[in-house]
């Protein structure tokens, strides 16, 4: 047996706050993909929750400037919403790299967030674009802070996760090492965003996960690329200056060596899904 405690199953928020506003500690869980499989000791005193079946914290609104994710849409629900890709395909593209299919139909956004591992793939793209979280505090406070600022031993339930409208340029893409169908969690993962104004990369960001604790913007490599053309010299640059980006993040790490080399790959595999191309156009493979 797990735990002892049998899960509370709210259906609406308002269901959820009086919990939250009652004298025992509440522990959320959302698709538990992170919770049930990672040895874990679970709480064996207080209420758990089960946020699955809160009608409020579920879907995906694309409607106005910003873009709104309730925290227990699925992993699954991100890969498949046309909207999204055409307005965020970054995270779509990450979503759908996210372990196997039943992983995905159980996994969500907010618990991506709120368990916080170096390897999460979506937490990459949320710090590219700048994303914001909505969060209840015990009480029934609701309040928005950024990304970085959640605080999980807290007890703040998040609500939604929302893409600032101004932040999401017309092309992003994201990249990983590790195999989906081998359920790899990454070892490496990327996420940037672009614009092209006469066929040259402008207003270039990009974001690496799983090299420290929380995602890197690789402002070296923006710079590499920024204002020059997709052509194998500048893509050479770009991948001697990611190289750099491991050397000054992670120096003397076991992983070190091997990242090194493998970020070029990654970063070819990021730049050709942001020019909608495929790694093996010959760019690429000149630029090797
Ligand atoms: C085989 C396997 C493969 C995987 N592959 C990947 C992968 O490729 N990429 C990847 O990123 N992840 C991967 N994961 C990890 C996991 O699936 C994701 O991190 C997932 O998004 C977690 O969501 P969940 O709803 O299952 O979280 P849960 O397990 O339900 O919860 C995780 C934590 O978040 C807290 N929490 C959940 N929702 C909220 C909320 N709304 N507010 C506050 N706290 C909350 C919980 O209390 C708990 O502490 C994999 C896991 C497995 C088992």
């Amino acid at each position: 047996m797990l735990t002892a405690l049998a899960p509370v199953r709210p259906s609406n928020l308002a269901g959820l706050a009086s919990l939250m506003a009652g004298p025992r500690p509440v522990h959320f869980i959302a698709g538990g993909t992170d919770l049930l499989v990672s040895g874990r000791r679970l709480p064996e005193t207080g209420v758990i929750v089960d946020l699955s079946a809160v009608a409020e914290l579920i879907g995906i609104d694309c409607s106005g400037a910003d873009i709104r994710i309730g925290s227990a849409t699925t992993v699954a629900s991100l890969e498949a919403h046309a909207g999204l890709a055409a307005r965020c395909a970054a995270l779509a593209q990450a979503a759908a790299e996210c372990g196997s299919v039943q992983i995905r139909n159980r996994a969500t956004i907010g618990g991506n967030v709120a368990n916080g591992a170096a390897a999460a793939d979506l937490i990459p793209v949320l710090a590219l674009v700048g994303a914001r979280l909505e969060v209840m505090l015990r009480g029934g406070v609701r309040t928005e802070i950024a990304l970085g600022d959640f605080q999980p031993k807290t007890g703040g339930l998040i609500t939604a996760v929302v893409l600032p409208g101004r932040a999401l340029l017309p092309r992003s893409a994201f990249a990983k090492l590790g195999a989906r169908r081998d359920l790899t969690i990454s070892r490496l993962n990327m996420a940037a965003t672009a614009e092209f104004v006469e066929s040259r990369f402008r207003a270039l960001q990009i974001v690496a996960g799983a090299l420290g604790p929380r995602p890197l913007r690789l402002n070296r490599a923006e710079e590499a690329l920024e204002g020059r053309t997709l052509d194998p010299d500048s893509l050479r640059g770009f991948m001697q200056v990611l190289s750099t980006e491991v050397d000054a993040a992670i120096p003397g790490r076991a992983s070190h060596a091997w990242k090194r080399r493998a970020i070029r790959g990654v970063g070819l595999d990021l730049i050709a899904r942001l020019c909608g191309l495929s790694p093996r156009d010959p760019v690429f493979e000149e630029a090797l």
